[in-house]
This record gives structure tokens, C-alpha cells and sequence, in this order.
């Protein structure tokens, strides 16, 4: 049996989509593949809110979160981390020989304007490191008043980690100022896992050709210079798989669906569950902070959330534990892609039976 997917990715994918994913194969040095690659970096290009060029990395997110940060920093890199995903940030600059100093706000807790006011302030850096929405925390940053604060200093590079949601929230990147806005295709895009895509500013790009060790397969100079001179093609051989499908559900975001449906269905889903968190358990991001793509429930009633999931499981559905150090004191539920309320609300209704038998 199928189970329908709450966990922060990978998500359930449409059937036209999946559909989508077997199409056959074609050359990837031919004008179909550039015609492709063209139509997904122009619709991304509307998702993002950017004019600036979208790179495609035939990797899970992290893989352009690793080239990012390695290809970009030319002096030190300062990571502000919420959570579990923050934190990985700071380990991929580690393991490539970048400099880094870290700032991890307590779990459940935002990264605050004030914070990197203090530590840009010093003029260390010259990339930070913000994620727009931590999937361990289920709390989702004031990126605005961040943006804000950032002005101060518009040469330091910002990277930020959308992965978990963009295109389940508005994120507008050029008004932000971001200049490279991360996210992968399994989370609130709604595909399989095995693609992911960032938007790049001009500033990124020359600052990146002053560093001299950027790898091969991870550098994001190396991506960017190919698709200019190259017609929107890559370096090595991408997954079309993933193209045809991303082409696919583009066209049904931006003009079956359309954004704004999106998000308003993601907020919706959100504050049903979030309701739901709080009349029977707790939710663990502070107040005014909370995820709209997923929420993270601290389990007050102290419930086996392995025994949970293993219930919920015979009947067809699937919740996710809590990351890393939060495994059995939280547990979360995701709320993105195409998932819709109704299928939500099913969800919470089976959750409530079986809590009451626990
Ligand atoms: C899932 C996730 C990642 C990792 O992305 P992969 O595509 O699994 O590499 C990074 N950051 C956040 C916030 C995520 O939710």
C-alpha cells in the first residue's frame, strides 16, 4: 500500500508528473534540450521573483548548498543557523577548507535581524548564510527584517537555503537581495528527488571567479559559464528525467494552479495543523515564526512517535519523527507541495483515533 506522505520530503508526486518522468530520452546537446532547459529557467525565474539567471544541479539541494558556499568565498563565511539544517552549512564549509564561524540561535527560535547586524558589523565576511526555512525547527526566518538589516552591507554575499519552501511560500529573491536562493525539486516543488536549482546575482558570479580551488562537479561558476555559452545546457549530462518533469508541474504552478492559490493553500494547510498542534500537543516554534510547509509539534504527551507512525502506517499514512536530538521529543507533520486540506484533515482525523487508543 501507497502511504500518503506527510514528511518534509520527499512529498507525493502527481501522477501526471511521474507520468512525466518516463517520457523517452533526448540528446542533451540538442536545441530540444536547450528549448527545455530555457522554459524551466524562465518559469523558475517567475517562482524565485528574480531577473537574475537559474542554475540547475543535477544533486539533492545540499549539493548546490556545498558548491555555493565553496565557490564563493573568498575570506570567511558566516553561517546563521536555526537548526539542523543550518548547522550543515557550517560542516560543508568545514569539509572544504572555507572559513567559518557559526551563530546557532536556540532550536525553535528565529535568526534575528539584530544578530547579523552584530556579526556583519564586524566585516569578517564576505558570504552569510541564512535558511528561510528550518525543517528540523518548522520555523520559518523574518528574511524581510533581514533583508533590511542586510542593506547595511550590500557586498557581503547572501546564500539562503529555500529547499523546504520555496514555491509553498512567497520568496521574493531580487527584493530580498539574496544572491543565491537555494531549493531542491522533492520538497514544496511536488517531484522525486534528484534535482536542485538556485537563482544567482552578477556580484556572486565575480566573486566567485576570485576563488581558486571551486571543485568541478559543485562549482556554480562553472554551471553559470556553460549555460551562457551553451544554450542553456550543463557541463555534464543532467537529469532530463527531472527536467521534463519540472517543466511539467512549472506550467501547472504558474498557470493551473498559480501562485497565489499555491500559497494561499499552504497557509491554509498550515494553520489547520498548527490548530491542530495546539489543542493536543504543543507547537515548538516560538510564536510568530511557524512554517507554513511543515510544523513541528513537541510531543508533550510523551507518546511513542515511532508507535505512532506504525499505527498511522497500516492505515496508509506517514508523519515524520523528529530530526536528529529531537527524535522522540517532537514530531512533525508536513504540509506542502500538492498536498490539499482535505487529505490534511483526513490525516488529523486518523491521528486522533489512534492517539486515543495510545
Ligand atoms: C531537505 C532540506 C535540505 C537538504 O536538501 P536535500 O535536497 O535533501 O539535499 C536542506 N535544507 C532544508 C531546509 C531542507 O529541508
Amino acid at each position: 500500500m501507497h502511504k500518503k506522505l506527510f514528511i518534509p520530503g520527499p512529498v507525493d508526486v502527481r501522477p501526471e508528473i511521474l507520468e512525466a518522468m518516463s517520457a523517452p530520452m533526448i540528446g542533451h546537446r540538442t536545441k530540444d534540450a536547450s528549448a527545455l532547459g530555457e522554459r524551466i529557467c524562465k518559469n523558475l525565474q517567475k517562482v524565485f521573483y528574480t531577473d537574475n539567471p537559474i542554475l540547475l544541479s543535477t544533486t539533492s539541494g545540499t549539493g548546490l548548498m556545498e558548491g555555493s558556499i565553496r565557490s564563493l568565498t573568498t575570506k570567511r563565511a558566516i553561517v546563521f543557523s536555526i537548526g539542523a539544517f543550518g548547522n550543515r552549512w557550517a560542516k560543508l564549509a568545514k569539509s572544504n577548507n572555507v572559513p567559518v564561524d557559526k551563530v546557532e540561535a536556540e532550536w525553535g527560535q528565529p535568526t534575528l535581524p539584530e544578530i547579523v547586524d552584530e556579526y556583519l558589523s564586524t566585516g569578517k565576511y564576505d558570504v552569510f548564510t541564512i535558511t528561510h526555512n528550518e525543517t528540523s525547527t518548522g520555523v520559518m526566518n523574518p528574511v524581510e527584517e533581514i533583508a533590511e538589516i542586510r542593506k547595511k552591507y550590500p557586498d557581503v554575499l547572501w546564500l539562503m537555503d529555500a529547499v523546504s519552501s520555496m514555491a509553498g511560500v512567497r520568496i521574493e529573491v531580487d527584493k530580498l537581495g539574496v544572491d543565491v536562493c537555494i531549493t531542491s525539486t522533492q520538497k514544496a516543488l511536488g517531484l522525486p528527488p534528484g534535482l536542485s536549482v538556485c537563482s544567482i546575482t552578477q556580484k556572486a558570479i565575480d566573486q566567485g571567479r576570485k576563488v581558486e580551488f571551486r571543485g568541478i562537479y559543485l562549482d556554480v561558476i562553472a554551471l553559470y559559464d556553460y549555460m551562457q555559452k551553451k544554450a542553456y545546457q550543463y557541463p555534464s549530462t543532467p537529469s532530463l528525467s527531472h527536467m521534463f518533469a519540472l517543466d511539467k508541474q512549472l506550467d501547472y504552478i504558474l498557470n493551473e494552479e498559480g501562485l497565489e492559490n499555491r500559497y494561499a493553500r499552504h497557509l491554509e494547510m498550515a494553520k489547520i495543523t498548527r490548530a491542530w498542534a495546539n489543542e493536543h500537543f504543543e507547537q515548538f516554534a516560538a510564536k510568530g515564526y511557524e512554517s507554513n510547509t511543515l510544523t513541528t509539534i513537541n510531543n508533550t504527551k510523551g507518546i511513542s512517535v515511532a508507535d505512532l507512525n506504525k499505527r498511522i502506517g497500516e492505515l496508509g499514512y506517514m508523519i515524520s519523527n523528529g530530526y536528529g536530538d529531537l527524535k522522540e521529543k517532537t514530531f512533525r507533520i508536513a504540509h506542502m507541495a500538492d498536498r490539499t486540506v482535505d487529505v490534511l484533515k483526513e490525516l488529523l482525523d486518523v491521528l486522533d483515533k489512534e492517539i486515543a487508543k495510545m
